[in-house]
């Protein structure tokens, strides 16, 4: 991104103002001569972080919601009863809870598959298929889901790929770059970056077909951000590429220490020689990113403990914000989770790496 944020043209200011007003004046001729009627429709604050999403993205346009919960929650309202999609297994276990819970009870059918296999994916493709959805890397094992032999399957089915690229970011990995359809985000992770605010986003590379039934959903249906969220959203964009940046490259370092500690079984972080899905990352992505899982040798008990004794990193659900986060994902998952019992999940955030090597290094040793 060239510019971020445009001048405010009634004072000049150089932040941009939060704009509250839930409606908008009218002409005489009853027509909306600067643009906005009523805020659910459309308000200049979400406006601008929609812009703004969608030249990151390299899309069209983009719509802005109050979650990512609720973007991918859009996605599904815009398919029909009889359609069907096919998810990534190990996607963000609230999609997959809301799925259960709501869209297959509506009718929807469902495929969880390991869209990290292009074969098992593709055998899963039929002519029902409206959707595949992928999550790559995926949260929490950072499975690899190839992108351009899934966009191959997609356009073969006459289906939409979308693609879930919140632990990746646009800074990181562009889905429409690659043959994607529909991008995904909670912005509440890296694009707001700084753990105080909820949203969530669907970039699409067209405005043509499923861009006006999104917009349709997110008019009538309302899951909105508020303009405050929308501005401190927006006001996190120009420091993304070098939190970004800075947060993988220090993550990359903490798995390759942790790859060589005796207290850790496995390292599950995309950039690793060892990790499955290496090639496949660095064919699309430009670095690993800074989300990632360690299994530690022993069970959940040993698991827990390590957490335990953290004093750097701190106990606590979601990532991309300046603080590093530690998590026993077993444990939040929903009954009969595949998450491993020993995985803790990691969120590299901006202190300094050595630091944090040392932090969990003690913590390790502390639970032998
Ligand atoms: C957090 C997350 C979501 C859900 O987003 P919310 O903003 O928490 O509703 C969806 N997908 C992924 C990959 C996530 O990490």
């Amino acid at each position: 991104m060239t510019h971020f944020n445009a001048i405010d043209s009634w004072y000049g200011a150089i932040a941009a103002p939060i704009s509250l007003s839930t409606t908008f004046e009218r002409a005489e001729d009853g027509t909306y001569p600067r643009g906005y009627e009523y805020a659910r429709d459309d308000n200049p604050n979400r406006r601008a972080l929609e812009v703004a999403l969608a030249e990151l993205e390299g899309g069209e346009d983009a719509a802005a919601f109050a979650s990512g919960s609720a973007a991918a929650m859009t996605l599904f309202q815009v398919l029909r009863p009889g359609d069907e999609a096919i998810v990534s297994d190990d996607c963000y276990f609230g999609v997959r809870e809301m799925l259960n819970h709501f869209f297959v009870p509506w009718g929807l059918g469902v495929r969880f598959v390991d869209t990290s296999d292009t074969q098992q994916l593709e055998a899963a493709a039929g002519p029902n298929t409206r959707l595949i959805f992928l999550e790559t890397p995926s949260n929490p094992q950072l499975r690899i889901s190839d992108i351009r032999g899934a966009a191959r399957i997609a356009q073969r089915c006459g289906a939409v790929l979308a693609v879930d690229n919140t632990a990746a970011t646009p800074i990181l990995q562009r889905p429409l770059d690659l043959g994607a359809d529909v991008v995904i985000h909670s912005t509440t992770k890296y694009i707001s970056g700084h753990h105080d605010a909820m949203g969530g986003a669907l970039v699409t590379r067209t405005r043509e077909g499923l861009w006006s039934a999104i917009r349709r959903a997110q008019k009538l249906c309302g899951c909105i951000p508020s303009p405050f969220a929308s501005w401190l959203t927006a006001r996190a964009l120009p420091s993304l590429a070098h939190r970004v940046r800075y947060q993988s490259e220090s993550a990359l370092k903490i798995a390759q220490e942790l790859s060589r500690h005796p207290s850790v079984e496995r390292v599950l972080h995309p950039w690793l020689p060892a990790h499955p899905g290496c090639d496949v990352a660095r064919a699309q992505m430009s670095a690993g990113g800074a989300l990632f899982s360690i299994l530690v040798k022993g069970d959940a008990n040993r698991a827990m403990g390590v957490a335990a004794h953290v004093k750097v990193f701190t106990r606590a659900t979601s990532f991309g914000g300046p603080e590093s986060l530690i998590e026993h994902r077993a444990s939040i998952e929903a009954p009969g989770t595949k998450t491993p019992p020993n995985l803790l999940r990691l969120a590299i955030g901006l202190e300094e790496t050595q630091l944090l090597i040392d932090d969990l290094d003690r913590a390790l040793k502390a639970t032998e």
